[in-house]
């Protein structure tokens, strides 16, 4: 990720250049949240200061692409998945190629429900946008891991067995080629409201 100087910090409103990967000196908040889990973690205040700072920080600068995604991590935190997906339909229709910005499409087309749930057309959608975040990315588990999500609790949770790109569990043993951070999963698979069965068979094949 660039370098992007900022000059105040997020929650704390702290008035000093900070590089976007550090933490506050002042308050020891993230300048921008680690992952989803390390967001649900944080007091319902420090959240409220991210979203109110970062829409203020974009008006300022419209293309701070970090700051962009960590908003629309905000929203899917704050489970305002309609917020969260224009944000980043802004991005992707500005060209942006940072993986994120379609694996976090996914996520809040998702709307945190169950992939079974949802309109076949919609699961497609979602399993392009996870395509085109794996075709742009140099590789991470998750975007293995959202994709077994929609093998496990939609093509295979009704028999479907024309579906391309191999089974949950074929992913999932792709997905330990990766470093696995397991709280970020496990609060992804909160998200998609995976049966309590299903996170145990997601567990039992990961490496983790
Ligand atoms: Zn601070």
């Amino acid at each position: 990720m660039a370098k992007i100087i900022v000059n105040t910090c997020p929650n704390c409103g702290a008035n000093l250049p900070i590089d976007i990967n550090q933490v506050c000196e002042f308050c020891g908040t993230a300048y921008i949240p680690k992952n989803l889990a390390a967001l649900a973690k944080m007091d319902s205040q420090t959240k409220h200061n991210y979203i109110t700072s970062y829409k203020e920080k974009l008006e300022d600068n419209k293309g701070n692409i970090p700051i962009a995604i960590s908003l629309a991590m905000c929203h899917i935190d704050a489970q305002n998945y309609e917020f969260s997906f224009d944000i980043l339909k802004k991005l992707a229709e500005n060209d942006c190629t940072d993986p994120n910005v379609f694996y976090y499409m996914a996520l809040a087309m998702l709307e945190g429900k169950k992939p079974r749930v949802l309109h076949i057309d919609k699961v497609r959608k979602v399993e392009s946008y996870l395509n085109s975040a794996q075709v742009l990315s140099s590789g991470t588990g998750l975007y293995y891991i959202m994709q077994a999500v929609i093998k496990r609790d939609y093509y295979e949770y009704y028999l479907f067995n024309m579906h391309q790109g191999g089974s949950s569990k074929l992913l999932l043993e792709k997905a330990n080629n990766f470093q696995l951070d397991v709280e970020e999963i496990h609060q992804i698979l909160k998200i998609v409201k995976l049966d309590e069965s299903d996170r145990s068979y997601f567990d039992s094949l990961l490496a983790i």
